[in-house]
């Protein structure tokens, strides 16, 4: 099946130059959401996670999915101040100013085995945060995987030095 074909292309959003690759018309397609998760869950079993962790907001609809078919847990992380009890805080550049991400503390025991998921990897900003929340959790990071991943700007270099699985490469 070809998932590319169901991502949308949206020019301009949200701001000019940027080029958005839209998965709500990915989504919406039955077949081509099962089919994206089975290929998701196919390519990371071999990291046999504890844990899958996916970022706010939509690494949380590939993340979720993939823990209940790997019999993982799902762990949220999430934009300051939405989680309840207490959290690890990492902050991050943006292309302007900065950002920050949290986990709860209690969320991963020291040596669980984690899967870090996320739509896309832009700069890697994002998904190497969540890299530094997992350590600061004791967890072991064993793996990232990203249904899209832009390429020429080489998020990769960015990230801990662990397999790293996407499904479309643009
Ligand atoms: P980064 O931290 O630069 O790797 O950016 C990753 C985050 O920004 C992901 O959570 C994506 O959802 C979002 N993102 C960045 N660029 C795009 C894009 N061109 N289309 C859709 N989402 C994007």
């Amino acid at each position: 099946m070809d998932i590319q074909a169901l991502i949308r292309d949206i020019p301009d959003f949200p701001k000019a130059g940027i080029l958005f690759r839209d998965i709500t018309t990915l989504l919406k397609d039955a077949k081509g959401f099962k089919h994206t998760i089975d290929a998701l869950c196919e390519k990371c079993a071999d990291f046999k996670p504890d844990y899958i962790v996916g970022m706010e907001s939509r690494g949380f609809i590939f993340a979720a999915p993939m823990a209940c078919q790997m019999g993982a847990g799902f762990v949220p992380v999430r934009k300051p101040g939405k989680l309840p009890s207490e959290a690890y805080s990492v902050e991050y550049a943006l292309e302007y100013g900065t950002d920050r991400l949290e986990m709860h503390k209690d969320a991963i025991e020291p040596g669980k085995r984690v899967l870090i998921v996320d739509d896309v990897i832009a700069t890697g900003g994002t998904a190497a945060a969540t890299a530094k929340l997992i350590e600061l959790g004791g967890g072991e990071l064993v793996g990232f995987a990203f249904l899209s991943e832009l390429t020429f700007l080489e998020g990769r270099k960015n990230l801990p030095q662990v397999p790293i699985v996407s499904l479309i490469e643009y």
